[in-house]
């Protein structure tokens, strides 16, 4: 195998390297720590980053986006994710979505969302499936028609009325346009009564409730969607009537039936915070002092910090090997476990660092509270019983 980087992968990640030291890094911590939620977002830091191309990487050339290969798209978001995880999550969510608006959706709604995605430095996408009660039975959707997404779509002439609530949807406070996963039966089971639609912000009868205040990812916007009565075209409609669990965000995803964008951007993002973790307890080791002499001529210090390298380094291989496979169309199974295995290596990683960082790792110093607070989210998104359960059950079947 070749581990070489072409040119253009190399160029990608020496932009982000340099976006990410010279304008994310200096600002990471200052927005981590304001309090109020709503306000911790910076379109400053946004507008930048698209301008370099960052939140336009997976729309084709000729849709005018910059049509990057898996590769990059992992590179990028690893460099990113070093200086600031919640930062580099904010861009690559417009990944995920505007693939899927240029893969599933039809020519006219492309022509209308598309140029104007590219072309508003402020235009940011998300999706919402998740609602007050229902969670993890959209992930694992079963039989029952009770169980699932509740948020109803009635079909009035050329309109379709929701009602309902959506929460914990990323970007929403500040999103221009959303796919919105709505039962239009409900005495199906949600396999087939879901529709997906897209809802621009502005759609009369829509509105934002709350933002969440997470303990991680503070940075990214995490809020409630408020339907009532709120009319969205027929025309917004993506794929067919009850096929939204057919569509996801992925490249066609995995072998495993699993979606690639997810999958390889919360590996790529947790390699970041790994290398960031190694380079920091490293940088410590060799200039804290203890009992005379520095940190790192304790044993101890030097087999965590070994322990700490070398999971990053596997992580690595297997965050390059899954975005390799991909642009090459070699399909494998590889994606979703290198997710999970991401969740386990960010742990295990940034509870190495805390332990080099002695007391320090407890006394909320700002870096290593961050950096411990975001890794802790890869439980709940990546490395949770339910998305173990789902690739589980996608390699048996
Ligand atoms: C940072 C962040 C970003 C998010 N972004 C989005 C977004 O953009 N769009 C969106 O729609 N949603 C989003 N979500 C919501 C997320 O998808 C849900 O939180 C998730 O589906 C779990 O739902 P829940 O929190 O209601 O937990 P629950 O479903 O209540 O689960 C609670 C716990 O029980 C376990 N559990 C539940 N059911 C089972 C089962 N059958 N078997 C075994 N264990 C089970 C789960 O693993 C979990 O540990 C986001 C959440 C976070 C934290």
């Amino acid at each position: 195998m070749d581990f070489n980087l072409s040119n253009e992968q190399r160029s990608w990640q020496m932009a982000a390297r340099k976006f990410a030291d010279e304008e994310i890094r200096p600002l990471s911590l200052a927005r981590d720590a304001i309090p109020t939620a709503r306000e911790t977002w910076d379109w400053d830091i946004i507008k930048k980053g698209s301008k370099l191309g960052f939140r336009t990487m997976a729309v084709p050339k000729e849709w005018g986006g910059q049509g990057t290969d898996f590769v990059s798209q992992a590179l990028v978001m690893t460099e990113l994710a070093k200086a600031d995880s919640a930062i580099s999550k904010a861009f690559s969510q417009n990944w995920k979505w505007s693939h899927l608006i240029s893969s599933a959706c039809t020519e006219q709604q492309k022509q209308r969302f598309l140029p104007a995605f590219v072309a508003d430095d402020t235009f940011v996408l998300g999706k919402g499936l998740t609602e007050p009660s229902a969670g993890s039975d959209n992930r694992l959707p079963g039989d029952d028609p009770k169980t699932g997404l509740k948020l109803r779509a009635e079909r009035k002439g050329d309109e379709w009325i929701l009602n309902g609530e959506k929460a914990f949807i990323a970007n929403a406070p500040i999103g221009k346009l959303f796919f919105i996963d709505a039962r239009t039966d409900a005495s199906v089971a949600p396999r087939q009564g879901t529709t997906m639609f897209l809802v621009p912000s502005d759609t009369p009868g829509f509105r934002i409730g709350k933002v969440f205040n997470k303990s991680g990812w503070r940075f990214y916007q995490n809020g409630e969607m408020i339907f009532e009565n709120a009319r969205v075209p027929h025309a917004n409609v993506v794929g067919d009537v009850g096929g939204a669990v057919r569509k996801t965000g992925g490249a066609g995803g995995d072998t495993t039936g699993g979606d690639l964008f997810g999958d390889l951007e919360l590996a790529s993002n947790a390699l970041g915070i790994c290398d960031d973790a190694c380079e920091t307890a490293l940088r410590y080791a060799k200039t804290a002092k203890q009992g005379g002499q520095v940190l790192f001529a304790q044993q101890n210090v030097q087999l965590q910090i070994n322990k700490m390298f070398m999971l990053t380094e596997a992580l690595r291989s297997y965050v390059m090997r899954v975005a390799w496979e991909h642009d090459m169309k070699i399909h494998s199974r590889n994606a979703g476990l290198a997710m999970n295995y991401s969740c386990d290596v960010v742990n295990e990683v940034s509870e190495l660092y805390m332990e080099v960082r002695g007391a320090q790792g407890c006394h909320m110093d700002p870096h290593t509270d961050k950096l411990v607070r975001d890794a802790f989210i890869w439980n709940h998104l990546a490395g949770d019983s339910v998305s173990r359960m789902k690739i589980a059950r996608r390699l048996a079947a």
